[in-house]
C-alpha cells in the first residue's frame, strides 16, 4: 500500500493524513470544506484531548497550540450530587500530563493548510459513492472518516458491539464567557469540572482556546431523556436556553449555579444541541463495484461524549491504522485486512466503550464503591483522572467486582505501608 486516499478532514482523517505523509506515503485527502469554510463553520463540539492522543500530535509536529495556556487542562474535579441535590462527594486530581481543549475550527483549518504545506494532495470535494468508486481504482487503500455524514449508510451496524438503540442523553453545549470553575477551588486554574446529578444528567465544563485565541469556556449539559433537565430546544434562541439552565441550576444545584451565574454566550449561535446514539459499525464498506473502503473515527465508533472518548478514540485509531499500514506493505487492502486491523484496535477500544456505557447506565455497586474510595484516597483519584484518556488501564478493576476488591485491598495496603514508613 503506497497510495492512500482519505475522505473527511476531522481528527481521524487529518491525523491519518499527517501520520502517512510523515512515513513517506502519497496521501490524497478529500474534504467537503476548505480551511476558510472550516474556520467560519457552525460551532463544533469542544473535545478534551488527553495523552496518549496528544503525544501523537507532538511526534508529528502538529501540536501548534502547546504554548497557549488557554488550551491547558491541569486536572479534573468530579462532584456527585444525589437526587435531592446534596453533594455526596468530590474526586479531584491533577493530570500527570496536561490535557488540551481547543476550538476545532482553529485546529482543523490550520491543519488543512499544513497538510498542503507538507506535500499532501488536498482536494475540496464532497465524498459520494461515485467518488469512492473512482478513488478505489486510483489508490491502494481508501479510508472514510466523514463522521456522522451520509456515507455512514455504507457501513452496517455491528449488532454485537452496539449496546444502545437510542440516545442516552440529550446534549446542549454552550461556548461561554465569564464562568467560575471549581477545580482546586480556583476559578483561574485550568481544570475541568465534571458534575453528576443523579437521575438528572451531567454538567461538564472546561476552559478552552477559542478560534479567536481567547480563553473562554464550554458548558456541556448531558440531560437524561425525560428527566428534569431535558428542556433544550435546538430551534430556540441559544442565549435564552442558557438562561433556562441558570434558572434550573439556581433552583436545584446552587453550587453549580455559582459557576455559570455570570456566563454569557461567546457568540450569537455558539452552541450545539442534539443527541447521539452510541453505535459501533462494521468497518468494511462494500461499493456497488465490489471494491472496499474502511471506516474510521466516529463513523466506526460513535460514543456519547459523556466521558470524552470520541476524539481521543478517533486519534488512537488513526495512529494504529498508520502503524498497521507500515507493517502491511506487501498486504492487500481487502475486507480481511480491514477486519483484522479493526479487531486489533478493538482489543483496547472496547474499554473506551465499556466505561462510557457504565457512565450512561449509572455506576454498578462495585463502581460506586470505587468512586467513593477515589473521593477518600488521592492515589485512587489519580488513577481515575489519569485513566480517562486511556480507559483500558482501568480494567479489569473497573469492570469486575472481584478485581475491584483486589484493587481496593492493594490501595489500602499501600496506605498502611506508607503510614508505617
Ligand atoms: C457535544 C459533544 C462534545 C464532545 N466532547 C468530546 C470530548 O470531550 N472528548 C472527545 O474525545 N470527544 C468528544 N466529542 C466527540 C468528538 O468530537 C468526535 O468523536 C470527533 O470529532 C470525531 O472525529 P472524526 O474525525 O471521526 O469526525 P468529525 O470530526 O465529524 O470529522 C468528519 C469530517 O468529515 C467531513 N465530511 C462529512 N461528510 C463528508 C463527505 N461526504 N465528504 C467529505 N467530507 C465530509 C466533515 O465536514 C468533517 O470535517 C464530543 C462530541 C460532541 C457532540
Amino acid at each position: 500500500m503506497k497510495k492512500i486516499a482519505i475522505v473527511g478532514a476531522g481528527q481521524s482523517g487529518l491525523q491519518l493524513g499527517f501520520e502517512l505523509l510523515n512515513k513517506g506515503y502519497h496521501v490524497t485527502l478529500y474534504s467537503d470544506k476548505d480551511a476558510c469554510e472550516i474556520f467560519n463553520s457552525a460551532a463544533p463540539p469542544v473535545p478534551i484531548q488527553f495523552y496518549p492522543s496528544l503525544g501523537y500530535e507532538k511526534e508529528l509536529g502538529i501540536d501548534f497550540w502547546k504554548s497557549e495556556p488557554a488550551t491547558h487542562i491541569d486536572g479534573v474535579r468530579f462532584d456527585l450530587y444525589t437526587t435531592d441535590g446534596t453533594k455526596a462527594f468530590t474526586i479531584e486530581a491533577p493530570l500527570k500530563i496536561k490535557a488540551q481543549t481547543i476550538d476545532l475550527r482553529l485546529k482543523f483549518s490550520e491543519w488543512l493548510n499544513e497538510f498542503k504545506r507538507r506535500g499532501g494532495n488536498l482536494i475540496i470535494e464532497k465524498g459520494t459513492i461515485a467518488l469512492l468508486e473512482e478513488i478505489t481504482v486510483k489508490n491502494d487503500a481508501v479510508f472514510v472518516a466523514t463522521g456522522k455524514g451520509e456515507l455512514s449508510q455504507l457501513f452496517k451496524k455491528d449488532e454485537k458491539k452496539t449496546v444502545f438503540d437510542k440516545p442516552q442523553r440529550h446534549l446542549a453545549l454552550f461556548y461561554a464567557k465569564n464562568c467560575q470553575l471549581n477545580y482546586m477551588n480556583d476559578p483561574t486554574s485550568g481544570g475541568s469540572s465534571y458534575n453528576i446529578m443523579e437521575g438528572v444528567g451531567e454538567l461538564i465544563m472546561s476552559p478552552f482556546l477559542s478560534k479567536n485565541k481567547e480563553r473562554i469556556f464550554y458548558i456541556l449539559f448531558e440531560a437524561i431523556p425525560g428527566g428534569p433537565m431535558d428542556f433544550f430546544d435546538r430551534n430556540a434562541d441559544a442565549a435564552g436556553q442558557l438562561e433556562l439552565t441558570k434558572k434550573f441550576l439556581k433552583d436545584n444545584y446552587p453550587p453549580l449555579f455559582q459557576m455559570i451565574k455570570d456566563a454569557s454566550l461567546a457568540g450569537k449561535n455558539e452552541w450545539v444541541c442534539g443527541a447521539v446514539t452510541p453505535t459501533v459499525k462494521c468497518p468494511v464498506g462494500v461499493l456497488p463495484s465490489g471494491n472496499v473502503v474502511m471506516a474510521m473515527g466516529d463513523l466506526l465508533i460513535l460514543n456519547d461524549p459523556i466521558l470524552a472518548q470520541g476524539l481521543n478514540g478517533a486519534s488512537k485509531f488513526a495512529h494504529y491504522i498508520a502503524e498497521r499500514i507500515v507493517k502491511s506493505e506487501d498486504k492487500k487492502f481487502d475486507a480481511e485486512w480491514i477486519t483484522e486491523v479493526t479487531e486489533g484496535y478493538w482489543q483496547t477500544a472496547q474499554y473506551n466503550n465499556a466505561i462510557t456505557t457504565s457512565m450512561l447506565q449509572g455506576a454498578a455497586p462495585h463502581q460506586q464503591e470505587l468512586l467513593f474510595a477515589a473521593s477518600q484516597n488521592p492515589s485512587i483519584a489519580a488513577d481515575f483522572v489519569n485513566g480517562i484518556g486511556q480507559a483500558h488501564v482501568m480494567y479489569p478493576w473497573f469492570g469486575d467486582p472481584n478485581e475491584a476488591k483486589k484493587y481496593l485491598d492493594k490501595k489500602a495496603l499501600n496506605i498502611v505501608k506508607e503510614a508505617a514508613e
